[in-house]
């Protein structure tokens, strides 16, 4: 008789976050016994409160800790085999990713943890070296929890998820929006670079899947759905098909563009940066997957990822 392979118990931290609450719903979807913790601070944060419990409702099981009680962190990892955080890295939220050390020390001394994935979701940290201030101190910082999480030699895997669509393709690739323009949009460069846009639910499932995948152990998980690798220019035009209109356009000098950081606040500066790196440099798609990592829906072909046609429907 074929025995089903028993769900690895998850334990999601920063699970009320933007993907963390996605990444607590594809857990409970897949099955697996799924704990999200609820910090001690979180005060009388009544919407934060909801919706944790409402993933108590849907089965999850909210385990109470805090970054600054070690022995809380212990306790909780000590109930997962695999543990995702999701804690913030964005300068326009909140950015809290060295925080994830206390979390590294809690994983070590508890000792259980199969499998360890911290909050990154974003571009490979360990090819940004080059990144430009302010907005490389994500690299940064993800990579120092990388070398503690190396040097303490638990198992992980990092996920590479590119551009949440949300951020990057709601607002057509433009600085400060989230929502398509109707009549012009900034090209950034000549356009031609190729990005990779990925629906935050698919980043969800794809991470997911990943988590009991050995194929995955100690690599980076790389999402490159290939109808979703797409230049500006390719995700313009499709939001033009949508709507039956061609947008005005203009062509925006690599110079000009990061000019345009000079009296911005952080979050904006470090915006403009990542852009810069995926629109004027490619910098998602000018490598190979090498020996350290894997690709997702090549190891996932079930995911039935949203195409950027569908994903933009939303805003009509
Ligand atoms: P959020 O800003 O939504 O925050 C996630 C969680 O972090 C919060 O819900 C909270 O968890 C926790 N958190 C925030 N502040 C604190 C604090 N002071 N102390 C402790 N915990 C705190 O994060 P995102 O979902 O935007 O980012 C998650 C990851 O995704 C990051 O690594 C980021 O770099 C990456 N990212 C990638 C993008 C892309 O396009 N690829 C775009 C944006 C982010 P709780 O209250 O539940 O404990």
């Amino acid at each position: 008789m074929e025995m089903e392979m028993e769900k690895s118990r998850v334990l999601v931290v920063g699970g009320t976050g933007y993907i963390g609450r996605r990444i607590v719903k594809a857990s409970l979807e897949a099955g697996h016994p799924t704990y999200v913790l609820q910090r001690a601070e979180i005060g009388l944060d009544i919407d934060k409160l909801q919706m944790l419990l409402s993933f108590k409702k849907q089965g999850a099981h909210l385990v109470e800790a805090s970054y600054s009680d070690h022995q809380s962190l212990v306790e909780a990892v000590k109930l997962a085999d695999v543990v995702i955080s999701a804690i913030s890295g964005a300068h326009i939220r909140s950015h809290q990713i060295l925080l994830q050390l206390k979390l590294v020390e809690a994983i070590k001394e508890a000792g259980n943890v199969k499998k360890f994935l911290p909050s990154e979701f974003g571009m490979d940290p360990a090819r940004m070296a080059h990144g430009l201030a302010p907005g490389r101190i994500t690299f940064d910082e993800k990579m120092v929890v990388r070398k503690a999480i190396e040097e303490a030699g638990i198992p992980r895997t990092y996920v590479s998820a590119n551009c949440f669509a949300g951020y990057f393709a709601g607002g057509l690739c433009q600085i400060g929006r989230i929502t398509p323009a109707r009549d012009r949009v900034l090209i950034l460069g000549d356009g031609n670079a190729k990005a990779i846009f990925v629906d935050e639910d698919d980043v969800a499932a794809y991470t997911i899947k990943a988590i009991d995948d050995p194929r995955t152990l100690n690599k980076t998980v790389y999402l490159r759905p290939q109808e979703n690798i797409l230049s500006q220019r390719e995700l313009v035009e499709i939001w033009e098909s949508l709507i039956g209109k061609t947008l005005e356009k203009i062509q925006v000098p690599e110079e000009e563009f990061l000019d345009s950081m000079k009296g911005k606040d952080i979050g904006q500066q470090a915006g403009i940066g990542h852009l810069y790196h995926i629109l004027y440099e490619g910098c998602l798609t000018n490598f190979e997957i090498g020996e350290e990592g894997v690709e997702a829906s090549q190891l996932y072909p079930d995911i039935n990822y949203t195409r950027m046609t569908d994903y933009l429907k939303q805003y009509l």
